[in-house]
């Protein structure tokens, strides 16, 4: 077996994981084509677009990686995916207004 690769950081999870994602903390769709990134492991980066729209992401104001954590959605679903291992994609769904805005 060969070991993981586990060299990059979530920001929202603060997980080791082998592979990040960028996520446009202000949706490009909205403006954020030139704003702050952040390196999201793969399950968290689902996991905010599942819970939110982009529209959403800025109305809330949830453009900062402080604000997502104080979300309590993102709250309770980073306590979880903070004891799930590094390499496990969890399955995730959309949440049912999500699905209906795309
Ligand atoms: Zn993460
Ligand atoms: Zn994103």
């Amino acid at each position: 077996m060969p070991s993981q690769n586990e060299k990059h950081t979530c920001a929202l999870c603060k997980r080791k994981v082998p592979v990040t994602t960028v996520h446009h903390l202000t949706p490009r769709e909205e403006g954020g084509k030139d704003k702050p990134t952040a390196d999201l492991c793969i399950p968290c980066h689902k996991q905010i677009h599942n819970l939110f729209t982009n529209r959403e992401l800025v109305v809330l104001g949830l453009t900062t990686i402080e604000a997502l954590l104080q979300a309590p959605k993102i709250a309770s679903y980073v306590k979880w995916i903070r004891k799930q291992p590094a390499t496990v994609i969890p399955k995730s769904k959309k949440s049912r207004h999500v699905r209906k805005a795309r």
